[in-house]
């Protein structure tokens, strides 16, 4: 079926100079020059409660003293899908180990009420010709979700090796041995021959570092461990009646907050919804999967709706005969661009004509959704605070359907903090923002992950040594040097899954289990060479980085140019060992030729059949 370009309005209804300023003096307003350290790791008994499970209680077990294949650390997506490689390549001494009581990762810990994804659900869930599974819906349930990455972890019978409730704390490469030694905070002991890191993106919670947090006396907690016993309700039937007599508030207005205001919204006494920046929320048709369209698809329709996706998301592309199979927000740009270009009849466009095109839809998208808030909102004062002044993916876009309508309801109050930066404060008894004191009873945390932060804060890890006790650490301290972005030297048999240095996909899975695919192929040739070691030599890494480098397409100035949020390290550079600023994507370092150019890439690397670049030991002496 066809899907049909949105109603933007005409570029020459926007003051395009004018909403550039803006957007200058909105991210202004909220620039902090203690960036990143805004954000406090939590003390004490709030520890346990912001970070701890609430989901599944811990099981004592003894500690375990192991030789192993292969370590891979974590069990959410990239964990699993890499497991799944490895278990169909052969390999049967490997253990998925994780902090969470299950598979599932951001899945597993994330059940608060209105949790879904927002990518399309055909695309996102990875295997579903394979594992004869089909969505119940465009946009899946948090719930559907997490019961599937079960259910794969069944297929391939990952339960019984999976080690959960733990966390690796050390990781050390034992020369004399030629394996990984890793302590764990159950007292474990495992050597494994190969370690894949699969630790995820958005695994620790943040916490804004408000004076006055810790002399709060009501309740307190983050999304990722919502606490049922006091809202009441569950994750299967989110009612939240013991709200019915509580004043709450939510810190944040991000991706998470926007689906669970609509339930605090509807059973809260009082709600205070407390923001500093706001999102585009677009309207969400999410229609029950059709059983027609389902019978009607071919062998081989997943990669092919992936491939769509990305070329329409990420590559801002429909082609002449092309059609937008995803037909959402995500490809909104694309699909209008197209078909306006269809009108003119295909015109022939420099990259900076195309741009500049690209430049004007983005300016109209983002008026049509500042037009949607003052048509769904009654306060004015609420619309305008609703509005987005940013350029489009400085903030993940969303859809709800539920969201603004919220705000129209009497309960619910919207402060906005952007003046002071953020609340400024919490006190015994509440909170204080814009110089008030606000009484509640629970504050909620919808403030988001730890995404930018050191990576010895975000592992956890707190020893990790390669070769010659080089710290992992110190050793990236200038930024990420690797081969593929899934190997660096000095760190033998070690692999790395996520955004490093590499081609990235629109859909996050497909990324992931392509990179598993490849670590799995370079373990299979090691298990089967006889290979003790594998790690790039300095040359390879150097001569890769170089190419990733002169090929990159330079975002500097987007980046820069974006209102504060994770995305773009809360606005600020980080500075390298030369003093010099490097404004980065959250995203890592991706491939400029593209996504298939990568796979080519890599393809070529392994038909080639040697290992290329890769420094091998084979004495076991
Ligand atoms: P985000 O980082 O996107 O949002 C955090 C929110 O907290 C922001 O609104 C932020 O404001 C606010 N905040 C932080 N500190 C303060 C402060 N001191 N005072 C006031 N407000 C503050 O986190 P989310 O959990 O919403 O989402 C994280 C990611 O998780 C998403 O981007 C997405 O990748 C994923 N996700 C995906 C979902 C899906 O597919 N449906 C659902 C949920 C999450 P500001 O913007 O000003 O920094």
């Amino acid at each position: 079926m066809k899907c049909n370009p949105t109603d933007v309005p005409p570029i020459d209804e926007i003051d395009v100079a004018a909403v550039n300023e803006k957007y200058r003096l909105e991210r202004e307003k909220r620039l902090r020059k203690e960036g990143q350290s805004q954000y406090v790791r939590p003390v004490d008994n709030f520890a346990d409660t912001y970070e701890g499970d609430p989901h599944t209680p811990v099981a004592p077990r003894d500690a375990i003293v192991e030789d192993l294949d292969v370590a891979v650390l974590g069990a959410g997506w990239s964990g699993l899908t890499t497991s799944v490689h490895l278990r169909k390549a052969g390999i049967t001494s490997f253990r998925n180990i994780d902090h969470a009581g299950d598979f599932g990762g951001v899945w597993y810990w994330n059940r608060y009420p209105g949790v879904q994804c927002d990518n399309d659900a055909y695309c996102y869930l990875p295997l579903l010709e394979e594992m004869g599974f089909m969505p119940s819906q465009k946009f899946s349930d948090g719930k559907e979700i997490y019961g599937y990455m079960q259910q794969i972890a069944k297929r391939f019978e990952l339960y019984d090796n999976a080690l959960f409730h733990t966390m690796v704390e050390g990781m050390r490469w034992d020369e004399s041995i030629k394996r990984w030694r890793i302590a764990t905070d159950r007292g474990d002991e495992i050597r494994a021959r190969f370690v894949i890191m699969a630790n995820g993106l958005l695994n620790i919670p943040k916490l804004p570092g408000m004076a006055g947090i810790d002399k709060f006396k009501g309740k307190m907690f983050h999304t990722a461990r919502w606490d049922y016993d006091y809202t009441g309700g569950d994750y299967d039937n989110p009612v939240l009646d013991k709200l019915a007599d509580k004043r709450v508030a939510i810190i944040g207005t991000g991706a998470t907050a926007i689906q669970a205001i609509p339930y605090l919204g509807k059973y809260a006494k009082k709600l205070y919804v407390l923001q500093r920046t706001p999102s585009t929320v677009d309207a969400r048709p999410n229609p029950p999967t059709d059983a027609q369209w389902v019978k009607a698809l071919k062998p081989g329709w997943q990669a092919e709706r992936q491939a769509n996706f990305h070329r329409a998301a990420m590559e801002s592309t429909i082609l002449p005969g092309d059609t937008d199979l995803i037909c959402d927000f995500w490809t909104e740009i694309a699909r209008n661009m197209s078909a306006e270009m269809e009108a003119e009849g295909w015109p022939q466009l420099s990259v900076e004509q195309f741009m500049e095109r690209r430049s004007q839809m983005e300016h109209r998208v983002m008026e049509r959704m500042r037009r949607r808030v003052e048509k769904l909102i009654d306060d004015k004062d609420t619309a305008e605070a609703l509005k987005p002044w940013y350029r489009f993916l400085c903030k993940r876009p969303l859809s709800n359907n539920e969201y603004y309508a919220t705000f129209n309801q009497p309960n619910v109050e919207l402060i906005d903090v952007a003046e002071t930066q953020g609340v400024e404060a919490m006190t015994e008894h509440g909170f204080i923002a814009n110089g008030q004191e606000y009484g509640i009873d629970c504050m909620i945390f919808a403030s988001g992950f730890e995404v930018t932060s050191d990576l010895d804060r975000r592992w956890g890890i707190d020893v990790f040594e390669g070769r010659d006790g080089t710290s992992i650490y110190d050793h990236w301290a200038d930024g990420y040097k690797t081969l593929h972005g899934m190997t660096t030297s000095k760190f033998p048999n070690m692999f790395f899954i996520g955004y490093y240095q590499g081609g990235l996909n629109a859909t996050t899975t497909e990324q992931y289990s392509k990179q598993g695919e490849h670590i799995t192929y370079m373990i299979k040739t090691g298990l089967e060479r006889g290979i003790l070691a594998m790690e790039p030599s300095e040359e390879a890494e150097a001569a890769y980085v170089k190419h990733l480098r002169e090929t990159a397409i330079d975002n500097t100035d987007f980046v820069k140019e974006c209102t504060p949020s994770y995305f773009n390290n809360e606005g600020e550079a980080k500075v390298n060992s030369k003093g010099e600023p490097i404004y980065r994507f959250y995203l890592g370092e991706g491939y400029g030729p593209g996504w298939a150019a990568f796979q080519k890439l890599l393809a070529d690397w392994r038909q080639a059949g040697n290992l290329d670049g890769i420094m091998l030991d084979t004495d076991d002496q």
